[in-house]
């Protein structure tokens, strides 16, 4: 059985949409495009964009490490999320696992899709680890996608290889086991994307906005089988990554620009360990927990009087209930600036 016949039955059997033929040189009489440009278009933004970006494909794949035919470039992993909910959940019908506390879309995607939501959570008191036994526990005939994200946002530790593995054997044939990899490169652990060839029903998820400092920018990567890659690429809108962000992708992968992410990256891992140490010592800091991603999760004792004091400073960290807050880990600067008031 092929894991693709898990989707919907709709998107099985969806045809992608040819768009015009791309012919450089050629006159273009055949998309309805204007003929004329705006002063200073120098980007030729009269002209649709490739629907699927050949060059930019190629320069993901190779950055993260799998074959062209395992990837499609999306608007930011958002969109992967997006599109993998979509595709695979009947409204009323199918759900989706997740592991609590951790990033919110997985369930804002499968509510608008009328699917239902699984939780497994994750405790504090247990540091956050993952349970494969309770999660294998709760998981139904039609949990069609679970999600783990690793690092977790926004407890920032890691799955563990032996424990995805687990997880995609036991699931073989029955659920896709999504990995979300938004925060990998701030991690000591390998992408999972090494294990594609291996299991198809493993898909992982990976995006430029953070390590690459390119949120703005909006492009991610969704990596499965091909077959998988083929059917999404049939439900993910036609031109979806527009010319300017094609054109700044492609820099940015350069090999100048990588080099310089590189050395930023083992800036922020730094900082992330100087803030760690740094907020152990404060007053306020009921308990935090180390993390493998450009952010830590702490608990505080009183997190409303916290907010009260960083709000006159105009500093903003993310407050999830309960005390607990996510700190991403800024400049230098800003740790400073964020430590002198939790000092005060
Ligand atoms: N996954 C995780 C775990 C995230 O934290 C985020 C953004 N905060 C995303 C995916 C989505 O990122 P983007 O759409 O910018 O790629």
């Amino acid at each position: 059985m092929s894991i693709e016949s898990l989707a919907r039955s709709e998107i099985r059997d969806l045809r992608v949409y040819e768009t015009g033929a791309q012919a450089s040189g050629a006159i273009r009489l055949h998309a309805n495009e204007s003929s004329w440009t705006w002063d200073g278009d120098v980007d030729s933004l009269n002209r649709y964009p490739e629907p699927r970006p050949a060059t930019l494909q190629t320069c993901l794949a190779e950055r993260f490490g799998v074959a062209e035919e395992n990837l499609l470039a999306t608007r930011g992993s958002s969109e992967a999320i997006d599109l993998l909910i979509r595709s695979f959940c009947r409204a009323g019908e199918d759900n989706i696992v997740i592991l609590p506390p951790t990033f919110v879309m997985y369930s804002v995607f499968a509510e608008i899709q009328g699917a239902e939501v699984i939780s497994c959570p994750l405790l504090a008191e247990n540091d956050f680890k993952i349970d494969i036994n309770s999660l294998l526990n709760k998981v139904t005939a039609n949990s069609k996608l679970i999600f783990l994200c690793s690092p977790n946002n926004p407890t920032g530790n890691v799955v563990s290889e032996s424990d995805i593995v687990r997880l995609l054997e036991a699931r073989k044939d029955q659920s896709i086991i999504v990995v979300d990899e938004a925060y990998v490169e701030f991690s000591d652990v390998d992408s999972a994307a090494r294990l594609i060839d291996n299991y198809d029903n493993l898909v992982v998820l990976r995006t430029l906005s953070k390590a690459l400092a390119l949120a703005g920018a909006r492009c991610g990567a969704v990596i499965g089988n091909p077959a998988l890659i083929r059917m999404l690429n049939a439900v993910l809108a036609p031109y979806a990554l527009a010319t300017p962000v094609i054109d700044c992708v492609l820099r940015a992968l350069s090999s100048d620009d990588v080099t310089e992410s590189k050395v930023r990256i083992e800036e922020t891992i730094k900082e992330r360990e100087r803030l760690l140490e740094s907020l152990a010592e404060c007053e306020c800091v009921q308990k935090l927990w180390p993390s493998q991603g450009n952010f830590l999760l702490v608990h505080f004792r009183d997190l409303e009087s916290v907010q009260k004091r960083l709000e006159t400073e105009r500093i903003l960290i993310r407050d999830i209930g309960g005390d607990f807050a996510r700190i991403t880990v800024g400049s230098a600067d800003e740790n400073n600036r964020l430590l002198a008031v939790l000092n005060e």
